[in-house]
């Protein structure tokens, strides 16, 4: 195979290009390497390999060519320098944290942030002496107001979930970097096709490939991306002693995954924002949020920020809880079920699942009001999407 230099390409291209290194074999689709380990033309080649003399192949925990070909293609989409594969979302982040974190650190993250993130930051890392506050995602005063001398990073995710509302991620990346902190950002609602946060200065992104890399809803992965510095010295030494990796087959469906990323991303967003636009025009509804909307408070922030407006819409019903669970209830065909990300338009109500265990104050505090429902956009007709939602209305 020639030696291209993949940077003078687009993001459509390396998704399909990027990652392969053709064997003797001449494949033209990469294959799957199900191998545990590697052999060593002589002792001596083995000793160069495990002591980092000689690059190469030595173990399946953390060097495998199907997962190193997901990891090259994913870096480069992202504009980072190199990226690291996990068994899932949750492992990539947490494997951040073990590799960054030590007893006595602090750590301000966004709170709206995925459930289990809270539950890592709250109760696993805090077990070991890390503390973390919350703080509101748009308030960048508070997030400034939030950091202390010991303050490792600060982590968020953008837009939030439900509610879509979106931090300017260079104005955090200047507030972290002033006061010596990292800024790492849970990409996984926009992928790169819709917003590259290291490209806006942020240090570090995190991945759940479990959504719309995957999405047809088939594998559960995750990925680190960042520069050569904090993968080798932060993240790599983790994964290759913690053995939180992401498996050969699952990489290659990941591969396939990104392939179509940038077409299923953007039809995605158009199926979102028509259903936006009709939902505001409802009988029952009284509030749509979608980035895409005049009506969104971040409507020109995220125009900036991002290509495209995301997949993931939100809306309040005057009727309540009682109205939500309704309308989810008359659905013919979208899954009930909180996944995201999918092909499959899921539709959710927060107050009583995903959020369904913060107190009834707090979840007030978030916004998370009883009459809200949340709608992954899929990718079938529009009309049908629109169809089955006006059963309910
Ligand atoms: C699903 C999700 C995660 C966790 O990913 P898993 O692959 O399920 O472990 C993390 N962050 C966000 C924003 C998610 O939606």
């Amino acid at each position: 195979m020639k030696d291209i230099d993949w940077n003078n390409y687009s993001l459509e291209t390396q998704a399909i290009r990027v990652g392969h290194r053709r064997t003797h074999e001449d494949e033209h689709s990469i294959p799957i390497f199900a191998t545990s380990s590697y052999v060593f033309k002589s002792a001596e080649e083995a000793a160069l390999r495990f002591s980092g003399q000689k690059p190469g192949n030595i173990y399946s925990r953390f060097n495998n060519p199907t997962v190193t070909a997901f990891q090259d293609r994913l870096a480069l989409m992202e504009k980072g320098e190199r990226c690291l594969a996990f068994s899932s979302g949750m492992a990539a982040i947490m494997a951040v944290g073990m590799g960054l974190l030590k007893a006595g650190d602090h750590v301000v993250c966004s709170r709206g942030v995925f459930g289990n993130t809270v539950l890592m930051f709250q109760n696993y890392f805090g077990k070991f002496g890390v503390e973390t506050d919350f703080v509101d995602l748009i308030d960048t005063a508070a997030w400034e107001a939030a950091i202390k001398p010991n303050t490792r990073f600060l982590f968020l995710e953008t837009p939030s979930n439900p509610l879509t509302e979106i931090a300017d991620i260079s104005v955090l990346a200047d507030i972290a970097h002033k006061h010596g902190c990292l800024l790492i950002v849970d990409n996984c609602f926009c992928t790169p096709v819709l917003q590259k946060p290291l490209e806006l200065g942020a240090d570090i992104v995190v991945h759940s490939a479990t959504k719309y890399i995957d999405g047809q809803g088939r594998c559960v992965g995750g990925a680190v991306v960042a520069n050569e510095e904090i993968i080798e010295k932060h993240i790599y030494p983790y994964l290759r002693t913690g053995g939180s990796t992401m498996s050969p087959f699952n990489a290659w469906v990941f591969l396939s995954g990104l392939e179509t990323l940038a077409v299923r991303m953007k039809a995605h967003c158009e199926n979102a924002f028509e259903l936006a636009l009709w939902l505001e025009q409802q009988p029952g509804v009284a509030k749509v949020h979608y980035p895409g909307l005049p009506s969104h408070a971040q409507h020109e922030l995220a125009k900036r920020q991002q290509n495209y407006f995301g997949g993931i819409v939100s809306f309040e019903l005057t009727g309540g809880k009682e109205h939500a669970w309704k309308l989810i209830d008359a659905t013919e065909m979208l899954s009930i079920t909180a996944n995201l990300g999918d092909v499959k338009t899921t539709i959710t109500h927060p107050a009583t699942t995903t959020h369904g265990r913060l107190t009834p104050e707090v979840r007030a505090a978030a916004g998370i009001k009883d009459g809200l429902v949340r709608v992954s956009v899929g990718l079938e007709n529009i009309d049908d999407i629109k169809k089955d939602i006006s059963r309910g209305l």
